[in-house]
């Protein structure tokens, strides 16, 4: 019943349907599971002498005379002015012309939006209306804020939730009684009524707690159930150390850290021993795993077998390509033949580079998605690296390994969690760490302020650009959100345009745009045609311009700090001084406190615990600490206590019911496939 599509809620039709495709809801199980990103306490009406520019509040107002209306039907301005004590407020809507008639003379309304001064006047743009009854309502619930694209409001997405939760029985409890009581979790069907709308703080932490909960429950089925099937697999690709890798790793332009040949080592081993590698390579940010994946391919390709690269973006897979193919011209290596393929490869090229993985001439590619595709079948594949890897599913982790032998399985990964963790998450996984930055790196300069400093910023990067560097500037948006008070990048690239030389040219780059445009913005910013980038966090992953040197981050009170630390790692790589500033949106302690820990380190697993410290279990509508695992309410690091206990449930289950079979685990199990089936469910391991 849940698969049916959204179009059976009452007041959805073809077009809302498609906004609602844009974010990724197309069934109402979907719907369901679409969780606020946070939520909007409303707080009670201030008195307009109170009223402070820069802050979004609620005023209480009645109607003296009638708003007046400017301009054409089409293009409409909604004047009105309130006054208390002397103090005026003009409130303005555009385009909004049937607010004329429906704000009545004589009846007093409350008004809430952010207030900004303009000319020496208080102006509140666009405000919300509610008649007094209706914002009584709103203050006694936390009212839910959605992901969401142009056109979709909260408020739609909010209803059609509703709507859903009043129709009909939503979930029939999946989990046993016995794994609920013992963890105390609550319902399912009342943990989704009280994510969505919940009655108070206290309701919102045990919904969320279920929910989180039933996320890495699954997950670690899921992944152990994968296990079960790859486990003690032999080496169906017996490998001979070769000198070729010795040769590379004397020739590179730099001495491997002591930290990297250890890690070498263990790879090397693996590779040779005589049961399949699976292997984790932790390591920070800037610590240098991509060499250690290169010479792993080159090793196997020596050895005459085929390896892939895999990575989440375009943008990477590309750049790695690119440096790849420097090191295997470097060291005379060409007949490897590494290919890229990824999805803009057009179709002539990736026939071609089929039939060279299918008859074996080609011994390396490197790309995204495109391959594990039904398509592409491998000659002798005896070495798969992911990097990055978090980014991928358990569903294309199967699918590689279900193309031919099992292949010996690297991952890369940057996230910064404690080894007791990564045991629970990657538990089918050897760990190594690399836990040494190359040296003759200069420590990153950061500095944390609030928005005033924003000219001083942009000067700042002006001058660094005009000694040949460039810049990132991150914000949080894609576009201007309602509900959202956070920077957006298509506004803030006008914005910055203006205030710097028209000689320096600023683009955009976010993760709505076609992978196409992305390559051709991310190649133009590596050849430094473009030296200011303005972006969301898809720049996080793992991209390498060692001449950008700033890394300027709007909002940053709204990314976790193990988040922030992984964007500063994308200044600092080359031989230039290298700065980070980090910008403030909100005036308060916490934040500023909070921040400042990335003043005094730069070691990521320091940060992330430092920052659950200071906020307390207690925080709730805080930000995600890490936007690495793609879990959609779960947070490794804050919810470690909750993923502690599900991978005790999760064995303890799998232990009397390997396969699920039981009678009693009948809901269970379907639940648990329509969790892999879930897309945004599908979490890297
Ligand atoms: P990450 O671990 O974040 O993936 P990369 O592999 O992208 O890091 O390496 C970051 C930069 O450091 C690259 O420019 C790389 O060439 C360089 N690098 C890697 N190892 C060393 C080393 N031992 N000494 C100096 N520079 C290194
Ligand atoms: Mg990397």
């Amino acid at each position: 019943m849940n698969d049916e599509p959204l179009r059976s809620l009452k007041g959805i039709g073809e077009k809302t349907e498609k906004l609602f495709a844009k974010v990724g809801v197309t069934t109402l199980r979907q719907l369901l599971h679409y969780y606020p990103r946070e939520y909007d306490q409303y707080t009670s009406p201030v008195s307009i002498a109170a009223v402070r520019p820069g802050t979004k509040c609620a005023v209480r107002g009645m109607i003296t005379h009638s708003p007046s209306v400017k301009g054409n039907q089409r293009k409409s301005v909604i004047l009105l002015e309130l006054t208390e004590n002397h103090v005026r407020l003009q409130l303005t809507w555009f385009n909004m012309p049937f607010l004329r008639s429906t704000l009545k003379k004589g009846a007093s309304y409350v008004f809430r939006g952010k207030v900004q001064e303009k000319s020496g006047r208080l102006v509140m743009e666009q405000p919300e209306v509610f008649t007094l009854g209706a914002y009584e309502e709103m203050i006694s619930h936390l009212q839910p804020v959605y992901g969401l694209t142009k056109g979709l409001t909260s408020k739609m997405v909010g209803k059609a939730v509703r709507q859903l939760l009043e129709s009909r029985a939503l979930e029939q409890e999946y989990l046993p009684e016995e794994i609920r009581e013992e963890n105390g979790l609550c319902e399912i069907n009342f943990a989704l009524e009280q994510i969505h709308f919940p009655d108070n703080p206290d309701m919102l932490q045990k919904a969320r707690r279920r929910l989180v909960f039933d996320e890495f429950f699954f997950f670690l089925l899921a992944m152990r159930r994968l296990k079960a099937q790859t486990e003690d697999i032999p080496n169906a690709f017996p490998i001979q150390a070769v000198w070729t890798t010795e040769e590379v790793i004397e020739n590179l332009p730099f001495p491997l850290t002591n930290a990297q040949m250890r890690v070498w080592n263990e790879i090397e081993n693996d590779m040779k021993s005589c049961s399949r590698m699976a292997r984790l390579v932790q390591g920070d940010v800037g610590s240098g795993k991509t060499v250690l994946a290169f010479l792993a391919m080159i090793l196997a390709s020596e050895n005459g077998y085929q390896s892939a690269l895999m990575v989440p973006t375009e943008v990477l897979a590309r750049q790695h390509y690119e440096s790849l193919c420097r090191l295997l011209e470097e060291n005379h290596l060409e007949a490897c033949a590494a290919r890229l393929l990824t999805g803009s490869t057009t179709a002539k090229e990736k026939r071609q580079i089929y039939r060279e993985l299918a008859d074996g001439t080609c011994r390396m590619v490197i790309g995204t998605h495109a391959l594990i595709q039904e398509k592409v079948r491998y000659h002798n594949l005896a070495l798969v690296i992911t990097d990055e890897q978090h980014r991928f599913g358990v569903r294309q982790r199967t699918a590689l390994a279900e193309k031919g032998e099992p292949p010996n399985v690297l991952v890369m990964s940057a996230t910064p969690i404690p080894r007791t963790l990564a045991i629970i998450l990657y538990g089918d996984l050897s760990i190594s760490v690399i836990d040494e930055l190359p040296a003759k790196r200069l420590p990153i300069k950061n500095c944390v302020v609030n928005t005033n400093y924003r000219p001083n910023a942009y000067r700042f990067i002006q001058r660094q650009v005009e000694q040949g560097r460039q810049a990132y500037v991150i914000c949080p948006m894609v576009e201007e959100s309602e509900g959202m008070d956070a920077e957006n990048v298509l506004d803030y690239t006008e914005r910055l345009r203006h205030a710097l030389p028209d000689t320096i040219c600023v683009r955009y780059l976010h993760g709505k745009m076609k992978p196409s445009e992305k390559n051709e913005i991310m190649e133009q910013f590596a050849r430094n045609e473009i030296q200011v980038l303005v972006s969301t966090t898809v720049v996080e992953v793992g991209v390498n311009v060692p001449n950008a040197t700033v890394m300027m981050v709007e909002n940053a009170e709204r990314f976790g700090l193990a988040q922030l630390h992984q964007l500063r790692g994308r200044v600092g790589r080359g031989e230039y001084q290298s700065y980070c500033i980090f910008v403030q949106g909100t005036s308060d302690e916490a934040t500023g406190k909070r921040l400042d820990i990335l003043n005094h380190s730069n070691d990521g697993f320091l940060i992330a615990n430092e920052d659950l410290k200071l906020r307390g279990s207690g925080d709730l509508l805080g930000t995600r600490q890490s936007g690495d695992m793609e879990f959609a309410i779960a947070d490794i690091f804050r919810d470690s206590e909750e993923l502690v206990r599900a991978s005790q449930a999760a064995g303890k289950l799998l232990a009397e019911d390997p396969e699920l079979k039981a009678p009693e685990h009948t809901l269970l199990r379907e639940a648990l496939e329509d969790f892999t089936a879930l897309s945004h469910h599908d979490i890297g391991i």
